[in-house]
């Protein structure tokens, strides 16, 4: 069991409410001219980070390619003209993410509260080590905010990610939240857990912590340590028996306000990547833009040139002219799923050609 709140943001039988877009798109992938905006856009505004997590999947262009020109922080006035043009366009979602630390952008802080005003949902993704009160406040208005604190004691965050800030990273929780009840905000806020051998034995424990603290959402979900830009990935030596019967302390723990979620479904039995698809089509969906004023074709793929779907910077409307092309249509043509290791689009591409492509579910029988 993954969750007991059916209806939840980390389901992925919430692609089935992007069916309008997935007929559009194999339809475009088919010959037809248009191709619908993504439903979300999720960029990154900095390739800095303050901490150094070993099983960081951006360390390929965090900590190497340093002397190459490539932009390494969105200029401040453009994210807000990209803010714009995403809301005209008619994406929905923006996910301010990394790729690096967001926090660490001074122009992102009050981004949030900007991009609600003009009519988008947002999401913030932080490693919550530097939350100063500008960016808490614009952090109210968010959607979601998901902490990627992956430990629950100083002793494990230290050796997992390089840096003795778990003191810190809580103060800043128990600051957010504070202040989330003063203004009476919806903002959902996650405690994230990535489970690794180094923490597998303090799930449980972990999630206790989280729910003390008052977040509303506790997200466990295990490393992929076959991702190909990871380097020197580690054997993947999980005791799978004892994180299975945490997972369903876990859920014990979970009250109207307090959820646990235990994401395996994007894995195998022994949480090793799998893929019960056959081919991409669903990166349309949203569109990752970096540091480097590019936007790529997957989130999982992120500064591979190889991937490189087109500029967006300094005008983001030369998306336009790029987006829905046949150059887009031939990439997307050319990938190998062999290729990817975790795939987060994976349930995506699924249903496509499952409930799509074969009509498994009988679509039109109510
Ligand atoms: S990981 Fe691979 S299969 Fe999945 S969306 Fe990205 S390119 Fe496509």
């Amino acid at each position: 069991m993954e969750w007991t709140k059916k209806y939840n943001s980390f389901n992925s039988w919430k692609g089935l409410a992007y069916y309008q877009n997935y007929r559009e798109i194999l339809d475009w992938m088919n010959g037809s001219k248009y191709l619908p905006p993504p439903v979300g856009c999720s960029f990154d505004p900095i390739s800095e980070c303050n901490i150094s997590c070993y099983f960081c999947i951006g360390q390929e262009y965090l900590r190497n390619h340093r002397n190459e020109k490539a932009m390494r922080k969105l200029p401040t006035e453009y994210l807000y003209t990209l803010v714009d043009f995403l809301a005209e366009w008619g994406v929905k979602s923006i996910c301010i993410a990394g790729g690096g630390e967001p926090s660490l952008h001074e122009g992102i802080w009050e981004l949030p509260s900007y991009a609600v005003g003009k009519g988008l949902d947002v999401s913030f993704m932080t490693n919550a080590t530097n939350i100063n009160p500008r960016l808490a406040d614009s952090l109210m208005d968010c959607r979601w905010v998901a902490m990627s604190v992956d430990s629950g004691d100083r002793g494990t965050y230290l050796k997992i990610k390089g840096k003795d800030l778990f003191n810190t990273v809580i103060k800043n929780i128990e600051n957010i939240i504070k202040l989330r009840e003063l203004t009476h905000s919806d903002v959902d806020l996650c405690f994230k857990f990535l489970l690794l051998p180094e923490n597998q034995y303090s799930i449980y424990d972990t999630c206790k912590l989280a729910k003390s603290l008052g977040v509303q959402d506790f997200h466990v979900r295990p490393v992929d340590f076959e991702y190909k830009y990871i380097k020197g990935s580690r054997k993947l030596d999980f005791d799978i028996p004892s994180i299975l019967e945490q997972f369903e302390r876990c859920h014990k723990e979970e009250t109207e306000n307090f959820h646990a979620y235990t994401v395996t479904h994007k894995f195998d039995k022994e949480f090793h990547v799998m893929h019960n698809f056959s081919n991409c089509m669903a990166t349309p969906i949203d569109i990752p833009i970096l540091t480097d004023g590019n936007a790529y074709l997957c989130i999982d793929h992120k500064m591979n040139p190889e991937y490189r779907l087109g500029s967006c910077y300094p005008d983001p409307k030369t998306i336009l002219e790029w987006w829905g092309s046949d150059k887009h249509r031939a990439m997307i043509k050319t990938i190998a799923v062999k290729n990817c290791s975790r795939c987060t689009r994976s349930s995506y591409n699924e249903q496509i050609e499952n409930v799509i492509l074969k009509d498994d579910m009988c679509l039109n029988f109510p």
